[in-house]
């Protein structure tokens, strides 16, 4: 007799996911919160197994399915947000082998974020086709003979109820993953009396620690051809598969070449110059310019947003000259990086000050 093995597949409401991040980054106490995907089937897998009484190797994850939307016809301004938007789901497609579903959101020429809005500006996206297609997937799948046994649903909105009692009256099971705050009550009665479910809710919520992505510091070895010395450094950037790895002496001679690449030759030059991987990125120390993008009075700190995109993380502590209380978003500022993002986590910054504009500046003489 074989041991039976059930076939697990996740359905995650890649939107919904999305907006309840800061919940769990407040649960977490962090400022941001990013969830560790390789994990998460891990912790699917054994908080099934736990449920159904049976060893964790009989759980069988065979796919996961991550539906989303993606901005089209943004503000150029969102250009660096999107790009990264796009590395993530191109990551999670790679690395990670889950099957991504992605849906185009027109945002006839605004910003991404409702913040970067003028106020009076009525504009709501319309998110397109991803409910469906969900419920579309997990539909098929539940009624092909061998597709799977037990559905995972990572979600969190009422109007799933029908797919999830469909699913369960085609035989298959329904795990509910989601998140307290941010679940329909309908779906986490712990009664169900809507009949959603067949085990008890796996709340996110108790997972933080574990779900949370975290860098470990790990040693790698620096490819650049013009790297002195010991190639192996340590370091808590994960490089994608593929990727050059410098250390950061190599990246910084190549940002500092870029910058005289760019004041010596044109832009038609330009495109020819070779800046090396994660030439984009700034380095340590370096001063950049940006906008308060967010603010969280009652902790004591906000973030920075560069103009192509990227996020700094500040303490009230980091400021130079300018009142947290009174600090604005929208507000310019420079900062001085003190780490860089990574992986699409935010880097954080120092000696953040006011924007001065260099005519404003200029000393009075004679
Ligand atoms: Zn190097």
């Amino acid at each position: 007799m074989g041991i039976k093995m059930y076939k697990v597949m996740i359905f995650i409401d890649g939107t919904w996911l999305y907006r309840t991040l800061p919940r769990l980054a407040e649960q977490s106490g962090k400022g941001e919160f990013k969830i560790d995907y390789g994990v998460l089937p891990q912790v699917v897998a054994r908080e099934l197994a736990e449920r159904l009484g049976v060893d964790p190797s009989g759980i069988d994850v065979v796919r996961n399915h991550i539906f989303a939307s993606l901005p089209t016809n943004y503000d150029h301004l969102d250009e660096g947000l999107i790009t990264r938007q796009n590395e993530f789901y191109k990551l999670l497609r790679e690395d990670y082998h889950y099957d991504t579903e992605l849906f185009n959101i027109d945002f006839r020429g605004r910003r991404v974020r409702q913040a970067d809005r003028d106020p009076a500006d009525s504009f709501q996206p319309r998110e397109k086709c991803v409910d469906i297609a969900l419920a579309s997937k997990m539909l098929y799948q539940a009624a092909m003979p061998f597709g799977m046994d037990i559905a995972a649903a990572v979600l969190g909105d009422r109007d799933f109820t029908p797919v999830l009692q469909t699913v369960r009256q085609l035989g298959k099971r329904v795990l509910l993953v989601s998140v307290r705050s941010s679940c329909a009550q309908e779906l986490a009665d712990p009664e169900d009396r809507e009949r959603v479910k067949d085990y008890d809710t796996l709340w996110m919520d108790d997972h933080i620690e574990e779900l949370e992505l975290r860098y470990e510091p790990q040693w790698l070895e620096c490819q650049s051809p013009e790297h002195e010395g010991e190639r192996r450094f340590q370091t808590t950037y994960r490089p994608r598969r593929g990727e050059p790895v410098y250390c950061d002496a190599c990246r910084a001679a190549y940002a500092q070449r870029r910058v005289t690449s760019v004041v010596t030759s044109t832009y038609e030059d330009d495109d020819q110059i070779d800046y090396g991987p994660q030439a984009g990125l700034p380095v340590i120390g370096e001063t950049l310019e940006g906008v308060v993008e967010f603010k969280k009075e009652d902790k004591g700190y906000g973030f920075v947003t560069t103009d192509d995109g990227m996020s700094f993380f500040f303490h009230l502590s980091d400021l130079e000259g300018l009142d947290f209380e009174t600090l604005e978003e929208g507000r310019e500022v420079v900062f001085e990086v003190k780490t860089l993002p990574v992986g699409g986590k935010a880097g954080a910054a120092r000696d953040v000050r006011a924007l001065e504009y260099e005519d404003e500046e200029e000393p009075l003489e004679g």
